[in-house]
């Protein structure tokens, strides 16, 4: 196992850093469970990364970091269930082409894939649906090695340790493996439009009930939304991607490009923000294709942005947005992203935002070169009186006194993380906070 000393880690939105006092990178269980013994005999702390998305210091550690990439890639596949385990590390980039020559598809994702399993699961990472979960919903088993080191298989059989440990906020144990209840290969048709958000929130229900997959964008200071609606469509479908020539249109040289050069005017003339959200959300023209889940999902995100989202009852999502709508008009707030909204169905994984609960998600984001702390305490204050549940990699301020009122079984998440790393060895200052 290689390691290296003092490498400074930053997050993907540069709001998270840290100095590990040692970079470990194990290619087997075994160097797992050797480098958290070490740690653990002599009082160091350690923490897995991921592929540093999380925008909360979840990932932060001056211990031993632990970089999985060499645990990665798929293990075994099941042909007649459809289950797949992989390597702790796997990037969802990677696993998607990978599970696609298998003829395999993950049920769902959110809009990008840098992401490894383990980090993705890790906090609940969702994309939308009404009738499917997020990601860790898939899971159907997972090995771990604890706080003292050992090896610990998780599978349904054990109902404790199944719902603690497919989200477990990288609390519980170095995840070394994960099992997924994969689907066969999809076609999604992808249909996106520009709509008024009044009429969006008017027809609702029939269009998060009607689509497979149902989300919008709301331009703040305006009442434009751009809604996109993926459904899984039949396999001899012909596909029709987007052209190469359309998508360097959209989401290279629009969502990207000229988005990051409004976003540099906007930290200079902040007033123009709201006449160019206009535009931004007239300049969005319809548009249909049809293409494997994965091409469907994922959209390059180049702007550096940095973050909040919670989950709250799907019931009160119209009157969250009025209340932000009017935050944003009675602040001198200017806000240039659009606030991205999704659905997920009901889980029973104890710490995800979906448990027993179905809920529609509000992204808020703002570009890194500009204060976020106003506008996201604002809208917070709006997510909190809904019974909002935070993503556990995005920015929020709440702490273990209020997320025990919001996860019915939070005490019994702590009472496993108690059995499982009761030296809290996978410790750091934002699972102080959170789970007290
Ligand atoms: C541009 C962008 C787009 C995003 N889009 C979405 C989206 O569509 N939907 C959504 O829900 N979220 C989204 N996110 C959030 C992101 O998916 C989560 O924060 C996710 O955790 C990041 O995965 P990662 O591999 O980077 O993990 P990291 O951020 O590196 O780590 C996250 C947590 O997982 C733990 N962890 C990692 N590996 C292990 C392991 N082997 N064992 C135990 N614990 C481990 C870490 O210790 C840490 O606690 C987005 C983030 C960005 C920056």
């Amino acid at each position: 196992m290689s390691t290296t000393t003092t490498a400074r880690w930053t997050n993907w939105g540069r709001c998270a850093s840290a100095t590990p006092a040692r970079v470990a990178h194990p290619r087997t269980v075994d160097e797992v469970t050797d480098v958290v013994r070490t740690a653990a005999a002599s009082g160091q702390r350690v923490k897995p990364v991921g592929a540093g998305h999380s925008f909360t210091s979840i990932a932060v550690t001056d211990g031993v970091q632990l970089r999985m990439d060499a645990l990665s890639g798929i293990q075994h596949v099941d042909r007649e269930t459809g289950h797949v385990t992989v390597g702790a590390g796997t990037r969802l980039r990677d696993l998607n082409p990978a599970l696609h020559a298998l003829g395999l598809a993950l049920p769902n994702m959110g809009d990008v894939d840098p992401q490894t399993m383990s980090g993705a699961t890790s906090t609940g990472t969702h994309g939308t649906g009404a009738q499917l979960q997020g990601i860790a919903g898939a899971i159907v088993g997972l090995q771990l090695v604890t706080g003292e080191g050992s090896v610990v298989t998780v599978t349904p059989d054990d109902p404790e340790l199944f719902g603690a440990a497919r989200v477990g906020l990288g609390a519980l144990g170095v995840v070394t493996a994960l099992t997924f209840a994969c689907v066969p290969s999809f076609l999604l048709h992808a249909r996106e439009e520009p709509m008024l958000l009044g009429d969006v929130l008017g027809g609702l229900d029939a269009m998060v009930e009607d689509n497979d997959h149902f989300e919008f964008y709301w331009f703040p200071h305006t009442d434009r939304a751009l809604v996109k609606r993926n459904n899984r469509v039949p396999e001899a479908t012909e596909r029709k991607p987007l052209s190469r020539a359309r998508f360097l249109l959209d989401d290279e040289i629009m969502s990207n490009g000229v988005f990051e050069m409004v976003n540099r005017v906007a930290t200079r003339q902040r007033s123009w923000v709201p006449r160019l959200n206009g535009i931004s959300g007239r300049a969005l023209s319809a548009r249909e294709y049809t293409d494997w889940s994965y091409e469907v999902f994922i959209s390059p995100r180049r702007v550096r942005f940095r973050e909040m989202e919670y989950a709250i009852p799907r019931a009160a999502l119209p009157e969250v947005l009025r209340a932000v709508d009017a935050w944003v008009d009675a602040s001198d707030e200017t806000v240039s992203f659009p606030v991205e909204v999704r659905f997920a169905a009901p889980d029973d994984i104890w710490m995800s935002t979906g448990y027993d609960r179905a809920n529609a998600y509000v992204a808020v984001h703002q570009y890194h070169q500009i204060d976020y702390r106003r506008y996201f305490e604002g809208v917070e204050a709006i997510f909190q009186e809904h019974e909002g549940r935070p993503h556990w990699g995005k920015l929020h301020t709440l702490d273990a006194d209020v997320l025990r009122t919001r996860y019915p079984r939070f005490d019994d998440f702590a009472s496993v993380r108690d059995r499982l790393d009761p030296h809290r060895t996978f410790a750091n200052a934002y699972l102080d906070r959170v789970l007290g």
